[in-house]
């Protein structure tokens, strides 16, 4: 049957028909004052959404290319930067900052857990010249489904004092709490196809002040991602380059629809999502990836002993047309990955759970009573 795909992989993620509808329309120029006013609009509701007053800029580039935003305008070749690899992501970060000629150090953890923050105290009290110029994270870790500790580490780049702090936010921001102000948060990145709801082609920064003093003497080159520009336009409601109008009408959409959810609200609709999700897989004796208490609300990885997760994955596809994340790098197929992040509903998770047991039951997994996933999911609905 065509038209029931449903996408349950951390992005992107599925999009409501308000905002498909949005993006049905004609382009306009975006040199024109209906363009300004819906710039006007929507970077108002990021703010919002970022809990900031900081200035918050789009951009036309992938998640991937808001990270490189967020290196080269702040940093200098040579600079010191100490980097969080605990998966995919994580490693991405060390990876760019080698490429632009960053001296990298890391703290590393095995792919599943969470950073010890203490690593970080270590490294960052041992640094007393403060050659350290930024610490950068990856909050949500979507590779393995972890949460790292962004409120302790940051506690620790602060006492520092010198470094910035640099996160990817791609999978928490609209997801967890991330205060950006309360917290002071330097540079974060995000990307529309994630919890913006709206389908791949914005990146997102979020800039502080201290990170605008850092802009004035980092020597990266930068053109096209130069920041101070998006800023210099954005206070005149446009953007230096043509941006992508018809991503920014769903924008305009889909952030209306979060105020009227309102914040507290989506925090707690991913936090539910997440707990029935992995109450489900443990129901169902799957082993969760991510331990209790560092789990990402954006997505759940689970690393099944008795059953092949390529298998699950395409069976779920060609019987349900549920599409599910595999595992990434070394972790391919020995993890599967349930995206519950942006526009998911209880109901999602119901169908997505029980389409899991169908699967596992075609596929002869024995160590699993019927009904045990749905009912563990539906207890955590219940109660919540
Ligand atoms: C999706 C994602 C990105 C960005 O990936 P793009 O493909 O460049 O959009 C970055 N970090 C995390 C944690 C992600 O989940």
């Amino acid at each position: 049957m065509d038209d029931k795909l449903m996408l349950m992989i951390p992005g992107p993620t599925p999009v409501p028909e308000q905002v498909l509808l949005a993006l049905a329309k004609h382009p306009i120029g975006h040199r024109s004052g209906d363009f300004n006013k819906i710039m006007a609009e929507v970077t108002q509701n990021l703010k919002w959404l970022h809990q900031t007053e900081n200035d918050v800029l789009s951009l036309t580039v992938s998640g991937t290319g808001a990270m490189e935003a967020g290196i080269i305008n702040f940093l200098s070749p040579g600079d010191r930067v100490l980097v969080g690899c605990n998966g995919k992501f994580g490693d991405r970060w060390a990876e760019m900052s080698a490429a632009f000629g960053l001296e990298v150090d890391t703290v590393k953890a095995e792919w599943g857990q969470p950073l010890a923050p203490e690593e970080f105290k270590a490294k960052l009290e041992a640094d007393t010249d403060k050659q350290i110029k930024a610490v950068i994270i990856t909050h949500s870790e979507t590779s393995t489904g972890v949460l790292n500790d962004l409120e302790t580490i940051n506690r620790h780049v602060k006492a520092h004092g010198e470094a910035l702090i640099i996160v990817d936010a791609v999978t928490s921001l609209g997801a967890v709490n991330l205060p950006i102000d309360k917290w002071g948060l330097d540079v974060v990145a995000s990307g529309a196809q994630k919890g913006y709801m709206i389908p791949p082609g914005i990146g997102f920064v979020a800039v502080s002040p201290k990170a605008w003093e850092a802009y004035k003497t980092a020597k990266l080159p930068r053109f096209y991602l130069d920041l101070g520009k998006y800023r210099k336009d954005a206070a005149k409601n446009t953007t230096p380059f043509t941006p992508p109008v018809n991503l920014m009408v769903a924008l305009q959409v889909a952030l209306r629809m979060m105020q009227s959810e309102g914040l507290e609200a989506i925090f707690a609709r991913h936090q539910r999502l997440m707990q029935a999700t992995r109450e489900a897989v443990k129901a169902m004796n799957l082993p969760l990836f991510a331990p209790d208490g560092h789990s990402s609300p954006a997505i759940t990885a689970v690393a099944p002993t008795n059953v092949e997760s390529e298998q699950i994955r395409s069976v779920m596809k060609k019987q349900f047309d549920i599409a599910l994340a595999g595992g990434q790098d070394h972790y391919k197929g020995k993890i599967f990955r349930i995206g519950h992040l942006g526009f998911v509903s209880d109901r999602d998770i119901l169908t997505a759970i029980a389409a899991l047991e169908a699967t596992l039951r075609e596929l002869s997994y024995e160590s699993m009573s019927p009904g045990a996933g749905v009912a563990a999911a539906a207890r955590v609905f219940a109660q919540s």
